[in-house]
């Protein structure tokens, strides 16, 4: 991410860094927290490059002095970042940072550590950076990043000043990947997916969402003629192309979308659709379902992506939300 993008996508941070460096007023220790993709950690390596960039003329971080380089590259030796070893960020880690940051710093006069996904902090770890963080030295700066500020501990986030990164608009990352040549009908989907343009683009350049959208919309179709053709979807594509609870959990948003688009048709916002290609399908049978129905019907889709999270079975899964999906259904 480009500065320029971080003054497009969250201004307020731009704003934040530029007010606090410009008056001196460095904070000892920020909370970045946000949703996936919205750039939390591209906004803190911008503003430690801000802080150490040797170029001090705009408000912007050069980007080519040798400390810019350096962070970019993640080379430079009063710039940590704490990332989690496996599936939690350890004691140790809090530990080996604090022992790092009573040394002077190598260059500057001040260091900075970033601590990624600070909720997966185990209690110990936690309670280190507590400590850490109640001796504030004057030349040290902490961020923390995390996509659940309620995850982290209330003394940790009352030492913290806490800057929260907005959702992008769905029409702005739709715009930028329609300016990139993806097709309507994947950017539109893709869009709504991920909050994250260069995910959402990855994943419009996959034949494997392509094909994805292609099954969920094979699926609708069953659903509207047959619980048995249904089933035969589930088990003849849909569990061999969504393999994994991520892909799982795609597959059932776009499931969703299809659903919403259902409402919209039904309550006269055609404009709104996403799957553009199937409103002849949704025209149809939109004399076949109330709104209620498909409140209920989308409800049911959330609650199978719920229970992603709890190991169930997928096929009984996906069996069980085809179950639901056919309940109060006008077909035999
Ligand atoms: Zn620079």
């Amino acid at each position: 991410m480009s500065w320029k993008m971080l003054e497009t996508n969250q201004p307020h941070v731009a704003k934040m860094i530029v007010n606090s460096i410009r008056k001196g007023r460095v904070a000892h220790a920020y909370l970045f927290e946000g949703q996936k993709g919205t750039g939390k950690k591209e906004a803190a390596l911008l503003f430690a490059k801000r802080l150490f960039c040797l170029t001090n003329v705009h408000d912007d971080p050069c980007e080519t002095c040798v400390n810019c380089r350096r962070i970019q590259s993640g080379n430079h030796p009063d710039v940590h970042l704490v990332v989690p070893d496996g599936n939690s960020i350890k004691k140790q880690q809090i530990e080996q940072l604090q022992e790092e940051f009573t040394k002077t710093a190598v260059e500057s006069s001040r260091k900075l550590y970033i601590i990624e996904h600070a909720d997966q902090m185990t209690v110990q770890a936690a309670n280190s950076l507590l400590k850490f963080l109640e001796e504030p030295s004057a030349k040290t700066v902490a961020i923390l990043l995390t996509e659940q500020l309620h995850r982290i501990l209330p003394t940790i986030v009352s030492r913290c000043q806490v800057i929260s990164f907005r959702k992008l608009p769905t029409e702005q990352i739709y715009a930028h990947l329609q300016k990139q040549g993806v097709p309507r009908e994947l950017a539109i989907l893709a869009a709504r997916v991920t909050n994250n343009v260069q995910e959402a683009f990855q994943l419009s350049q996959d034949d494997w969402f392509a094909q994805a959208r292609k099954i969920v919309i094979q699926l609708y179709e069953a659903l509207n003629k047959q619980y048995v053709q249904a089933l035969l979807v589930i088990q003849q594509h849909w569990l061999s192309h969504f393999t994994n609870k991520e892909q799982m959990s795609i597959g059932l948003d776009l499931l969703l979308y299809l659903y919403k688009d259902l409402l919209y048709v039904l309550l006269g916002e055609e404009q709104q659709i996403a799957y553009d290609d199937c409103i002849n399908e949704f025209r149809r049978s939109r004399f076949l379902y109330s709104e209620k129905q498909i409140a209920q019907h989308m409800k049911a889709i959330l609650q199978a992506k719920a229970r992603l999270h709890t190991n169930m079975n997928p096929q009984l899964l996906m069996e069980q939300l085809v179950l639901q999906l056919r309940e109060g259904s006008a077909f035999v």
